[in-house]
Parts: structure tokens; C-alpha cells; sequence
């Protein structure tokens, strides 16, 4: 069956009253930017409804595929349209529907018809039975079922008449651009793309941030972070990513301070960057893909001492997930494979062998000040040399 028209079925933003339209408006919006790559397509909203057509010729998968990534969408439907709104038309165009999706396949069905077109003579009750005797007489193999029906034949009689069986899972949540923005710490790793990925579903904006270590990190590590803010950006739109030099202040660190204590130094450090950073882009928040408990800097008293140098909310989406459930998320979004390639990250070059679990925040502050007449120097040329790159899922080399 080839499609031409799909219903758009997205559920929360029915509940925000008044600023509906705000939000049908953004979806709409997301729709035709995600859809864009893949052929002509024009997106209209009738009846509260969101309707996409496709204006030329387009690969079925692909366009399913790319709905999947939009936020805001629970159900994408593709649907045939009968133009005339007469029942006789509207049983042949229902027959032939079934005959050609389900065929002489054994499964049950109902007819769930609706009608907001009150000139329609027929009641829905009806409609229901009408038309649910004629599919049994062309269909022999189909029965019906009223309670749990495998398949839901829905006819909805309008300005014209819509027939759909098929409601494809969308991706849920918000669509982005109704939330704000937020600022993503993205490492290399598995946690953060996912992090990034779950707030965005919220319907905020991302921008990221990634602390680079050249020469201890390589060019291809910092590829890969590109990478996976490309991937993330096939969902949150494009990211800007911020890629700071953090060499000189790891290097200070490590020179200064007591080892076990690096990383959660390194950690306030780059949470006070990142800070820094995203109130210059207009971010109301970070977001981090820490766990509780999953390494040493991710203990509840680590957590509590790098939480301390910020004062925009912490965002941590993966804070009560088990690494595995993550780890599901990262396959489902596509960057769990780019995730594992086994570069290095800055952590992981200046590493203690026994980093405190439970650092004490007074004594953390104090080694702090070792470095205290280089610290603000060594951070303003961190800010000063950052370089921004704007991630797009398009450039992404397949
Ligand atoms: P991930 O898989 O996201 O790297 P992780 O389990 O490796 O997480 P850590 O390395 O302890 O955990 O990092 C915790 C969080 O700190 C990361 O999820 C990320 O948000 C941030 N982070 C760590 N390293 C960097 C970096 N080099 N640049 C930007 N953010 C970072
Ligand atoms: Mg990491």
C-alpha cells in the first residue's frame, strides 16, 4: 500500500490549554525540519489535528524512521482519504483498504467509526455495524472482535473521510523549542549522549559542552564527541558544541593538588566552565549523564561536591538508572556503537589508582587553594580559546 497522507497523533501537548497552538505550531515546525531531507512534504493542522502529506515521491521506511525521532509524536498514522463523503463511496474505499493491507489474513478486527460532520446522515453506531458486516463479506477469513480487535479499523468522517488500522510508536515527549535550552556536559562516553537525548524529549534545546585534554587526547576523540552530538542532534536539532581546552587547568591540577582528589577537582572545574558558558549562550540549565554510585567521582558525597560550584540546576536524567538500562537507550538512539570506540578521555589520563569515594567538601575546597593565583587566569583562557562547532545530523559521515 502506498501512502500519501499520515495523522500525526501526539498526546501532552493536548493538556497544555491555552498555549496549544504554541506547541501544535513548534510540532508542525519540527515535523517539516525533520522531514525536509526526504522529499517534498507539507504539514497542515485541521481540526486540532496535524496531518503530513507527502507532495512527491519518498521512501516509506525512511519517513517512518525520521517521525520516530521527532519529539512530541505518540502515533503516526498513515491513512487513504475518501474525498466523498457518501457511504457507498465510503465502503468501496474501506474494502478496498482491508482487502489490500490485510488481505486473506486471519485476524480479528472492529470498526471504530467517529463522526464530527453532523450532516452525515448515518450514526457511528451505524457506520460500525454497516460496515463491519460488508468487511466480513469481503474479507472471509477476517472476524470481528469488539473487546481486543488485533486490528482497529478507524473511520473518521470530516470534510472528507479518513481510514486508518495502523498507529506506528512514536518517540513521545515534547517537542523541542517549547522548553528552553539547556547546556549537555558530552563526553565520549555511553551516559551523556543519553542524558542529552532524555532532556530534549522534555522539548528543551541543547547545546553542549566537551573538555578536550590535546596532546594526552587525540583528534579522533574529540571526532567522536562531534560524532555523537550529531547523532543526539537527529533528535534535538542541531547543537552548537563547545570544545574547551582543558589541558593547562589538568595539568595545574595534577602539578598542585593531592591526587586521590583529582578527579573530583577536575569535575567542579568543569562543571563551573560549563556554567560559565551556558549563561553566555542563554541555557537555564546543565545536564550531566552521572549515575549514583556507578565510579568513585559518582558517589552521593562526590556528587555533592561538584554539585556545589553551580548554582543553574543540575540536570541528571541517568542519576537512578542501572548502567545496563543506559546502556539500552544508547542502542535505541543509535550512539551506544560510536560510544564504545576506545579512545581515550581526559578523565582517564589523570586518574588517581584510589580516588576518594567520600570526598569531605571543606578539605576538597582546600587543596583548591593550591591553585589559587593561577586558577582564574588559566580559566579565562580556557573560556577565551573555546571553539565551537555546530553539529548537525547531515554531516554525519556514514
Ligand atoms: P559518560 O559515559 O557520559 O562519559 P561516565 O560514566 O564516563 O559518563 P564520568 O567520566 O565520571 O562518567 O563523567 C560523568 C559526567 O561528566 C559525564 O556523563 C559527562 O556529563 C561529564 N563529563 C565527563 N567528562 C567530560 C568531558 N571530557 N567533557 C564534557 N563532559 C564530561
Ligand atoms: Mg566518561
Amino acid at each position: 500500500m502506498k501512502y500519501n497522507t499520515f495523522l500525526i497523533k501526539y498526546a501532552e501537548i493536548g493538556t497544555k490549554g491555552r498555549n496549544r497552538y504554541k506547541f501544535e505550531d513548534v510540532l508542525c515546525q519540527q515535523i517539516k525540519n525533520h522531514v525536509a531531507r526526504l522529499g517534498e512534504f507539507s504539514v497542515r493542522r485541521e481540526y486540532g489535528r496535524i496531518f503530513l502529506y507527502a507532495e512527491s515521491d519518498y521512501d516509506y521506511e525512511d519517513l517512518i524512521k525520521e517521525l520516530q525521532k521527532v519529539f512530541g509524536i505518540v502515533g503516526i498514522c498513515p491513512i487513504v482519504i475518501e474525498e466523498t463523503v457518501e457511504f457507498e463511496a465510503i465502503r468501496d474505499k474501506v474494502i478496498s483498504y482491508v482487502q489490500e493491507v490485510y488481505g486473506d489474513k486471519a485476524v480479528t478486527f472492529k470498526v471504530n467509526a467517529r463522526r464530527t460532520n453532523k450532516a452525515f446522515p448515518m450514526s457511528s453506531m451505524e457506520m460500525n455495524s454497516e460496515l463491519g458486516h460488508f468487511v466480513l463479506e469481503a474479507c472471509p477469513n477476517m472476524k470481528v472482535d469488539v473487546h481486543k480487535p488485533d486490528v482497529m479499523l478507524n473511520v473518521e468522517v470530516r470534510s472528507q473521510v479518513y481510514i486508518y488500522s495502523h498507529v506506528i510508536k512514536g518517540a513521545g515527549g515534547l517537542p523541542v523549542g517549547t522548553n528552553g535550552k539547556a547546556m549537555l556536559l558530552l563526553s565520549g562516553g555511553i551516559d551523556s549522549p543519553v542524558a542529552g537525548y532524555m532532556i530534549s524529549k522534555r522539548g528543551v534545546e541543547l547545546e553542549a559542552v566537551y573538555f578536550n585534554a590535546p596532546p594526552y587526547t587525540s583528534e579522533r576523540a574529540k571526532q567522536k564527541v562531534v560524532d555523537l552530538a550529531r547523532i543526539v542532534s537527529g533528535y534535538s536539532g542541531k547543537i552548537r558544541l563547545h570544545i574547551v581546552n582543558f589541558t593547562d587547568i589538568q595539568l595545574a591540577i595534577y602539578e598542585k593538588c593531592p591526587h586521590e582528589e583529582l578527579t573530583i577537582i577536575m569535575r567542579r572545574y568543569m562543571m563551573k566552565i560549563a556554567e560559565e558558558i551556558a549563561k553566555k549562550n542563554d541555557c537555564l540549565a546543565l545536564i550531566t549523564g552521572e549515575s549514583i554510585g556507578q565510579v568513585a567521582s559518582q558517589t552521593m558525597h562526590s556528587l555533592a561536591c561538584t554539585n556545589e560550584v553551580c548554582t543553574m540546576p543540575v540536570f541528571r536524567p541517568c542519576i537512578g538508572m542501572d548502567k545496563q538500562e543506559i546502556v539500552d537507550i544508547s542502542e535505541m538512539i543509535d550512539t551506544y556503537e560510536t560510544s564504545i570506540l576506545p579512545y581515550e578521555d581526559c578523565c582517564t589520563i589523570f586518574v588517581a589508582k584510589h580516588p576518594v569515594t567520600k570526598p569531605i567538601l571543606e578539605i576538597i575546597k582546600r587543596s583548591e587553594e593550591k591553585l589559587a593565583d593561577v586558577i582564574d587566569d588559566l580559566m579565562q583562557q580556557a573560556l577565551d580559546t573555546v571553539e565551537v562547532v555546530e553539529a548537525k545530523v547531515e554531516d554525519l559521515q556514514a
